[in-house]
C-alpha cells in the first residue's frame, strides 16, 4: 500500500506557466523541488494526468524520467481510445514511441493506467458497455503486443446528471465480466462514489464483486456543498469506511490523492492543503490497519502528525 498524488503532465514538463490560468507551478513551485517535498511527506508515486494511450510520445518519456529521477513510481491517467478510429489504429500496428517503451521496460515498471468508460447522454447503457469493452480490449491487446505489463483500471465516475455504466458499481461489473481479470480491474474513486451516494444514486456500501476487483484508488474529499476533489478534512468517514473494506478484501495497491486546487479559491494555501492531505491519508491508512495481521509497509504514521 502506498500514497500517490496526481499531477498534470504539463506541470511535470515544466510547462504549465502562463496561459492566464493558475496551475501547479503557481501552487507548488518547480516540479523537482515539489516532488522532493512530497517524497519527504510519504508520497511514493505520482499519477501522470493527461497521458495519450495511443502515442506514448516524448512528453510522457520526459515526465516519467523526471519522476524516476526523484526515485518515485508512477501511474497513468488516460482515456479509452475514442471511437473505432483510434482503437483500430492501435490494433493495426505499433504506434507507440519505441524510446518510451524501452524506458518502461528498462525500469521494469508495470504501471496502472486509469481510464473511464464511455458516457454519452441518450445512448443506451448496453451500447456504452459494448463500445467501452471493445476499446478496452484494443488497449489491452496493444499493451500485450508492445510487451508492456500495464494493467488498465476503469474508474467509477460521479453522477453528473447522466446515467451510464461508468457511474454505477453494476455498470463497471458488467464491463469487467467481459474482460480478463489480470488485465482489467477497477479504480475506486472514493470521492466520486461518496458524491453519488449523497445524490441518492449509489448505495453507501459497494458490492463485493466491485471491491474484489479494485486495483487502484483515487482519494479526495467533498466541500460542504458537495464539490469534489477537495483536500482531506480532519475527519473523512467515507474514506475510513472504504479503506477498511479494501483492507478486508486484501487490497495492497496505491491510494492516490486526486486534488484540484483550482476549485478551492485559496492559491496561497494550496500547497499546505495538499501536504496536509498527504499526512491525513497516512494517518487514516495507519488507523484502519490497526489489528490487521497484514501490515502496510508503504505508509507509516508521520511523527508529530497528530494535529493535522
Ligand atoms: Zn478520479
Amino acid at each position: 500500500m502506498s500514497a500517490g498524488l496526481s499531477l498534470p503532465i504539463h506541470y511535470l514538463l515544466g510547462a504549465d506557466k502562463g496561459g492566464g490560468k493558475p496551475g501547479f507551478s503557481q501552487w507548488a513551485g518547480e516540479p523537482d523541488a515539489f516532488l522532493g517535498e512530497l517524497k519527504q511527506h510519504g508520497v511514493s508515486t505520482i499519477e501522470i494526468q493527461g497521458v495519450d494511450p495511443v502515442s506514448f510520445d516524448g512528453s510522457l518519456l520526459t515526465a516519467m524520467r523526471r519522476i524516476a529521477r526523484a526515485e518515485m513510481g508512477f501511474t497513468f491517467h488516460s482515456h479509452l481510445p475514442a471511437g473505432s478510429g483510434q482503437a483500430s489504429r492501435l490494433c493495426r500496428g505499433p504506434v507507440r514511441s519505441p524510446a518510451t517503451i524501452a524506458f518502461l521496460k528498462e525500469l521494469g515498471a508495470s504501471p496502472i493506467m486509469v481510464v473511464h468508460a464511455f458516457q454519452t447522454a441518450g445512448v443506451k447503457p448496453e451500447a456504452l458497455v459494448k463500445s467501452s469493452v471493445q476499446s478496452l480490449r484494443a488497449l489491452v491487446v496493444s499493451f500485450r503486443r508492445d510487451s508492456l505489463p500495464i494493467r488498465v483500471a476503469v474508474e467509477i465516475n460521479r453522477y453528473h446528471g447522466t446515467d451510464g455504466p461508468g457511474v454505477t458499481y453494476d455498470g463497471l461489473i458488467q464491463i469487467g465480466k467481459q474482460c480478463s481479470d489480470d488485465e482489467v480491474g477497477f479504480c475506486w474513486d472514493m470521492g466520486h462514489t461518496q458524491s453519488s451516494v449523497f445524490q441518492g444514486k449509489l448505495p453507501s456500501a459497494p458490492p463485493s464483486d466491485f471491491v474484489s476487483r479494485v486495483i487502484h484508488v483515487h482519494v479526495h474529499d467533498l466541500s460542504p456543498e458537495g464539490d469534489t476533489h477537495w483536500p482531506l478534512a480532519a475527519n473523512c468517514p467515507h474514506l475510513e469506511a472504504g479503506i477498511r473494506r479494501l483492507n478486508v478484501s486484501g487490497y495492497t495497491g496505491i491510494f492516490n490523492l486526486e486534488l484540484y486546487p483550482s476549485r478551492w479559491g485559496d492559491a496561497e494555501r494550496a500547497k499546505d492543503a495538499i501536504l496536509r492531505s498527504v499526512l491525513r491519508l497516512g494517518i487514516i491508512c495507519h488507523e484502519t490497519t490497526k489489528g490487521l495481521k497484514r501490515r502496510t509497509p508503504g505508509i507509516v504514521k508521520p511523527a508529530g502528525a497528530g494535529d493535522v
